[in-house]
């Protein structure tokens, strides 16, 4: 993602601390507790400026949703629209995936979402691809059983990987498809869509998708 430098981005997130967790390390077996209601939580990885994550809430009241991103400065945008909506279901963490066994315990979390992930193209650094095997572990870690996954991009090369490596753990495919806005338009289902979806799809890619379960 093309990220602006932000100048103190750090510090400027902190002022959202209604929708923000600045501590998950502190809410390690209890995160339920951040929500007024006890329902299912859903994590988005990687979620950037929050579109999906936000509407996912709005639309589903029901479910309590949490958005992981990397960067202070681009989670400081979708903390301003998640500020004004004061959404209950909602709440941001500014963290790496990599110390997601740090913020929750096994069978906290419900359902992940991996929307548009970084590449990484260079076989050296297929490691660090949110799909690798060493990703999928971690997960594996700290949802519900089944480890349920949805997964989005425009990215072949991702796709196919992303493909062989589920095939590979054993997961079992629940749904895929080759063009998710055609089969949704053909099907009148509504797409909650990412900022980079909208960019890609309006570029004439096709989004893939994935969704499986362990
Ligand atoms: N999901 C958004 C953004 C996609 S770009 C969309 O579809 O529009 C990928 C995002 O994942 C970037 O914002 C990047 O900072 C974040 N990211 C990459 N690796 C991450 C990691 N290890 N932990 C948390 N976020 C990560």
């Amino acid at each position: 993602m093309r990220r602006r430098n932000i100048k103190n981005a750090d510090e400027k997130i902190q002022v959202f601390d209604e929708v923000l967790i600045t501590n998950p390390e502190d809410y390690y077996g209890k995160i339920a507790s951040i929500f007024p209601k006890q329902q299912k939580i859903y994590l988005e990885i990687g979620m950037g400026k929050g579109n999906f994550i936000i509407e996912q809430a709005r639309t589903h009241p029901d479910i309590n949703f949490i958005g992981l991103e990397k960067y202070a400065s681009v989670i400081l945008q979708a903390l301003v629209k998640a500020n004004e909506l004061k959404l209950p279901n909602l709440r941001l963490i500014n963290g790496d995936a990599t110390n997601l066994e740090k913020y929750f315990k096994k069978d906290e979390i419900d359902m992940i979402y991996l929307n548009f992930s970084d590449p990484w193209p260079k076989a050296r650094h297929a490691k660090r691809r949110l799909t690798s095997p060493t990703f999928l572990k971690i997960y594996e870690n700290i949802t519900k059983s089944p480890t349920t996954i949805e997964f989005k991009t425009d990215n072949r090369g991702l796709f196919e990987y992303s493909v062989l490596t589920f095939n590979e753990l054993k997961y079992k495919f629940l749904d895929l498809s080759f063009n998710l806005h055609e089969h949704a338009k053909e099907n009148n289902l509504t797409v909650i869509t990412t900022e980079y979806e909208d960019r890609f799809s309006q570029m004439g890619n096709p989004i893939y998708f994935i969704k499986v379960e362990k």
